[in-house]
C-alpha cells in the first residue's frame, strides 16, 4: 500500500508521534494509502522551512530566476503526467478524460499563466508638484507577502491547489499546503517535481490532515503565516477567517454556491441541454461551479425536462481508467450519505423525482463504492431544502418562469454568489440579464470555460476577493510607494 509522508523543508517525513490516517478509493471503498497525519509539530516545522526559505534563498531569486524555475515545475508535471492522472483518478474515482483533458493539464498551465503574469506586471509611477517647484517621483514595488498557507478542498484537488501555489511562489513567496484529508495523492507528487526541478528546499511544503483540530487548523493558527488562500465551504471559512483576524493576516476564499442556469425559449436548444447537462452533472456534481437550479422559460420546459432526463439516464458508471467511463461515485461514503438525506428531503418535501433520486445497481466489486444515480426534481416551491442548500452532487431542480424579472429574481434569492450560466440567443437580452445577476462569473451559452487572466471568486458567501491573471498580484504581493525628491 502507498504510504503518503508530509513533505517538509524538501524532505517527505513521517509524523514524529506516529499518527496515520487511511485513504480509501471512492470506487469501490478499498483503502489505497495511508497517509502521515502532521502534528503541531511538523505544522511548526513546515512553517518555519517556508519563513526561512521566503526570506533566504527564495526571496533572494530575480524575477526571472523564479519564473524559469516555475516553468521547470510545468514542464515536470507535463512529463509526468501519467503519474498526476492516475493519483488523481485513484483519490477521486473520476473519470480518465476529466483528468486527462481538464484538470491535470490546468494544473500544469497554472505554473506557467502565473509566471507569465509576474513577468509582465505593470509599474505605476506618479511625478507630483511640490512648493519648491522641483517635484517629487513615486514609484510602487510589489513585495511577496511572506508565507502562504494554502488550504484546498477534493473536488478538484490538483487544479485547485495549483491555482494558488502557482501564484504565490511567482510573486516570491513560499507555501504550506494543506490538502483535503480527501485527496493527498497529487499534492505530494507535487513535492517530487518540486525537488526534481531544484526548487529550493522550504519553499513548497506540504503537511497532510483534517481541519478542527488537526494540521488545517494548526496552519491558520500559526503565527508566521501571512495570508490564507482557502478553497471549500463557507462554514469552514468562517472558522478560518476567525483564526486569520489574530495577527491581521490577509485572507482569500473560494466558497460554496448554489449556482443558477437560466434556459431562454429562444436557445440553441441541443447546446442549452448539454451545456446544462455537463454543468450539472461534470465531476458528479462536485463542482463549486456547477449547477443544482435550472430555470427553463415555460414555453420549452416540458420539452427541454424529457432531453435533460434522456442525457443523465445515459451516463456510463464505471471505474476511472475504463475509458467508456463517463461519471464517477461521490468522494466519500460520508459524502454520499449526506447527498443521499438531500434525495430523501427533495422526496419528503414533494418533489416530482424526474429521475435518479437513489443508489445505482452496480457490479458486485464496485457495490461498496459511493455511487449514486444522476436526479432531477421538479415542481418544488423555491422555499424547499433542495432549492436553497448547496448540496453538492449530481443533481438539480428545474423550474419553469415566464419574465426575464422573475427569473433574474430567483437567480439572486440566495445568500450565495458564484456563478451562472445563461442559454439565449438573443445578445441584448444575455448581457441585460448578466449585468443583474448577483455573481462572480456569468458564462453565456456556454459553461466552465476559464482564461486564467480573468477575474476569479465569489460575491456574498460565495467568498472574498479576486483571484487570477493580475487580481493575484492583489493578494499575493503587498505593494510599497517609494517617494523621491526631485
Ligand atoms: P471543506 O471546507 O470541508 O474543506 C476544505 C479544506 O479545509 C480541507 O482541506 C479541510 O481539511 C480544511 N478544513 C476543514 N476545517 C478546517 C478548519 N477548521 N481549519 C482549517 N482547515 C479546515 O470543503 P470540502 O468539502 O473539501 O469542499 C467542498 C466545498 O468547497 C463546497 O462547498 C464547494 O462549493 C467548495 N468549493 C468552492 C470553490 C470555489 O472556487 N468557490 C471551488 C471548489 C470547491
Amino acid at each position: 500500500m502507498q504510504e503518503i509522508r508530509n513533505f517538509i523543508n524538501g524532505e517527505f517525513v513521517a509524523a514524529a508521534d506516529g499518527r496515520w490516517f487511511e485513504k480509501r478509493s471512492p470506487v469501490d471503498n478499498s483503502v489505497i494509502a495511508r497517509i502521515a497525519e502532521a502534528g503541531r509539530a511538523e505544522v511548526d516545522a513546515a512553517v518555519r522551512a517556508a519563513h526561512a526559505a521566503q526570506k533566504g534563498v527564495w526571496g533572494g531569486l530575480t524575477t526571472e530566476q523564479r519564473v524559469d524555475l516555475l516553468y521547470g515545475v510545468a514542464d515536470e508535471i507535463t512529463r509526468r503526467f501519467e503519474d498526476f492522472v492516475a493519483a488523481e483518478m485513484a483519490d477521486t474515482g473520476q473519470p480518465n478524460h476529466v483528468q486527462r483533458h481538464v484538470f491535470i493539464p490546468r494544473g500544469a498551465a497554472n505554473f506557467k499563466v502565473f509566471a507569465d503574469v509576474i513577468k509582465n506586471v505593470p509599474a505605476e509611477s506618479f511625478q507630483m508638484a511640490t512648493p519648491d517647484g522641483r517635484g517629487a517621483l513615486n514609484y510602487a514595488i510589489r513585495v511577496p507577502k511572506g508565507v502562504i498557507g494554502v488550504i484546498s478542498p477534493w473536488n478538484a484537488p490538483f487544479l485547485l491547489m495549483t491555482w494558488k501555489v502557482g501564484p504565490a511562489l511567482a510573486c516570491g513567496n513560499a507555501v504550506v499546503v494543506k490538502p483535503s484529508e480527501e485527496t493527498p495523492l497529487t499534492t505530494t507528487l507535487l513535492g517530487e517535481v518540486m525537488n526534481k526541478v531544484g526548487i529550493p528546499a522550504g519553499v513548497f511544503n506540504v503537511i497532510n490532515g483534517f481541519g478542527p483540530n488537526s494540521a488545517g487548523e494548526f496552519l491558520t493558527q500559526h503565527p508566521l503565516v501571512d495570508a490564507i488562500t482557502f478553497t471549500g465551504e463557507t462554514r469552514t471559512g468562517t472558522t478560518i477567517m476567525k483564526a486569520a483576524a489574530e495577527g491581521m493576516r490577509d485572507v482569500s476564499f473560494e466558497l460554496g454556491g448554489k449556482n443558477a442556469g437560466i434556459v431562454f425559449a429562444d436557445c440553441d436548444f441541443n447546446a442549452a441541454v448539454d451545456g446544462i447537462f455537463r454543468s450539472v452533472f461534470l465531476n458528479t456534481g462536485q463542482v463549486c461551479l456547477g449547477t443544482e437550479r435550472v430555470y427553463v422559460e415555460r414555453t420549452i420546459f416540458e420539452q427541454f425536462v424529457a432531453a435533460l432526463k434522456a442525457k443523465a439516464e445515459s451516463v456510463n458508471y464505471g471505474r476511472p481508467e475504463d475509458h467508456a467511463s463517463t461519471y464517477g461515485p461521490l468522494i466519500s461514503a460520508e459524502h454520499k450519505q449526506k447527498v443521499l438525506s438531500y434525495y430523501a428531503k427533495a422526496k419528503a418535501e414533494g418533489a416530482n423525482i424526474v429521475t435518479g433520486g437513489g443508489v445505482p445497481t452496480m457490479p458486485a466489486d464496485l457495490q461498496d463504492g459511493h455511487w449514486v444515480q444522476p436526479t432531477i426534481w421538479t415542481g418544488l416551491p423555491e422555499t424547499a431544502t433542495v432549492v436553497r442548500e448547496e448540496i453538492f452532487g449530481p443533481c438539480c431542480h428545474i423550474s419553469p418562469f415566464d419574465s426575464e424579472d422573475e427569473v433574474i429574481n430567483k437567480a439572486n434569492a440566495t445568500d450565495y454568489g458564484l456563478s451562472t450560466t445563461i442559454w439565449t440567443t438573443n445578445l441584448a437580452r444575455a448581457h441585460r440579464v448578466a449585468a443583474r445577476i448577483e455573481v462572480g462569473i456569468t458564462w453565456i451559452n456556454c459553461w466552465f470555460l476559464r482564461d486564467l487572466r480573468t477575474a476569479f471568486g465569489g460575491s456574498k458567501q460565495s467568498g472574498i476577493g479576486r483571484e487570477g491573471g493580475v487580481h493575484s498580484l492583489e493578494f499575493y504581493t503587498e505593494t510599497r510607494n517609494i517617494c523621491v525628491k526631485l
